[in-house]
């Protein structure tokens, strides 16, 4: 996806609400000199036309977030102190949601200046839609609960290699419903959900022996903890738009991974919260060459330099190479999304090898896709479930086992939230065991049977 979340905060459902309901009042205050209420006015009247000229202005760094001409100031309440003002909430209609951003202006010679933005969250679409039935958002509150309820209870009792696998994908199919709501990442059902499954698998994780074969957890979104008899490792984590998965929730992921692989320079794969946690835990974390262009990845680098301005404790990753990691044997596949480079890390350790794909999407790339079983034998294969030609990689990877990932990436627009219902499709030509899994399930897979 392209990166977005830059310095986001969670806002609460009700905080939204009540926000918008204050925006009416519009209150304007000011410390210091009595003003009259026509010079406010006119006040507030140069700092709404000071941000009309920014909107107008060429597009300079808006951090992937929002064109200028999508802000909208009209419902903005202004605050002035002194020389400084504070135009927020601003709303964003976005293809992903309603970015939520707070401007701050200045007077400089008489003027207001356009000086920072901020974004401070994401709001409920509907909320900023005027005229809206009061009764929409507790019915779509109520339904949302209802359905990821069912949703819960039938995948916890039909996991993914066991129970009723017809009843399992109705419950993953009804599951793509609810996700498909513009606003998804912002209602609370869904990050309860989430976060709720994400507990399990993490209790899980704390006790979990493997004797023989691999134990894989899912994340959101394409986020990956894989054990073996001695390691734990993981691929891609990413606590999702608005921080889905919470802070602590990270941490107590990290704190039982030896190693942490991010396939590429995506947001929703190499995330600068994570990567930080990750760090200061004294965990590796493996990434591609920084791409030449700018973009993400010099915010990455301003973000992710430490107390002395080092990026060191990153390990590149040459594409095409291989190496040892505490312990744990890798080789990263040269893969692409796009043009981008896009690590695709085979790992092996105690008889077992796990390939994730990273955001794998080129068509090139299948000089080397084409004969990955030459190279090893992969027990499970974790591709994203949009990567290019399925039936292909198949063929060229010949897994034991494959679990594609990514799908209902929510921080998307909806047009490219790939449904459960999908997955099923672009799998059922598979001639190995495969399944299609939410986050927080797990699943073991057996070793090889001896030859
Ligand atoms: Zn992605
Ligand atoms: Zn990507």
């Amino acid at each position: 996806m392209m990166p977005r979340s830059v310095g986001v905060s969670s806002y609460a459902l009700v905080g939204v609400v009540i926000t918008i309901v204050c925006i009416g009042c519009a209150a304007i205050t000011g410390r210091g000199a009595q003003r009259t209420e026509a010079s406010v006015n006119s006040e507030e009247q140069q700092i709404r036309l000071a941000l009309e000229q920014w909107k107008q202005a060429p597009e300079q760094d808006t951090r992937g977030m929002a064109p200028r001409t999508s802000f909208n100031f009209a419902r903005a309440a202004v605050q002035v102190t002194g020389s400084a003002a504070v135009v927020e909430p601003v709303y964003a209609l976005t293809g992903w949601g309603l970015g939520v951003f707070s401007f701050s202006l200045r007077k400089k010679d008489d003027q207001w200046v356009f000086k920072s933005w901020r974004h401070v969250g994401e709001g409920v679409i509907e909320t900023a839609l005027p005229d809206l039935d009061p009764g929409y958002l507790p019915l779509l509150n109520r339904w949302m609960e209802a359905n990821l309820g069912w949703v819960q209870k039938t995948l916890r009792e039909n996991p993914p290699n066991g129970g009723d696998q017809i009843l399992r994908r109705h419950a993953l199919c009804m599951l793509d419903e609810p996700l498909h709501i513009r606003s998804a990442p912002a209602l609370e059902p869904v990050k309860q959900f989430i976060r709720s499954n994400v507990d399990l698998a993490i209790s899980q994780i704390r006790t979990e022996r493997v004797a023989a074969g691999a134990t894989i957890w899912k994340f959101y979104n394409h986020g990956w903890v894989v054990r073996t008899a001695n390691h734990t490792w993981a691929h891609d984590i990413y606590e999702g738009p608005e921080g889905l998965i919470t802070g602590d929730q990270i941490d107590a992921i990290l704190d039982k991974v030896e190693v942490l692989f991010l396939s590429h320079w995506h947001g929703d794969h190499s995330s600068p919260r994570v990567m930080k946690r990750a760090r200061d835990k004294g965990i590796p974390v493996l990434v591609t060459p920084w791409p030449a262009e700018g973009g993400y990845a010099d915010y990455i680098r301003s973000e992710m330099t430490d107390a002395n301005g080092s990026l060191d404790w990153l390990t590149v990753v040459q594409p095409g190479s291989s190496g040892e990691i505490r312990g744990l044997q890798y080789h990263a596949f040269p893969g692409h999304q796009d043009q981008l480079l896009n690590n695709a890390y085979a790992v092996t350790v105690d008889g077992m090898t796990i390939l994730q794909m990273g955001d794998q999407w080129n068509l090139d790339d299948f000089v080397w896709i084409d004969s990955v079983k030459t190279r090893q034998r992969t027990d499970i294969l974790l591709p994203n479930v949009w990567t290019a030609q399925m039936k292909r990689v198949l063929a060229g990877v010949a897994p034991r086992v494959v679990v594609p990932g990514h799908e209902n990436e929510i921080g998307h627009s909806f047009e490219h939230r790939e449904p459960y219902d999908q997955a099923y499709e672009v799998l059922a030509p598979a001639e190995c065991q495969w399944h299609v899994m939410a986050w927080g399930e797990r699943l073991h897979v057996e070793p090889a049977p001896q030859q």
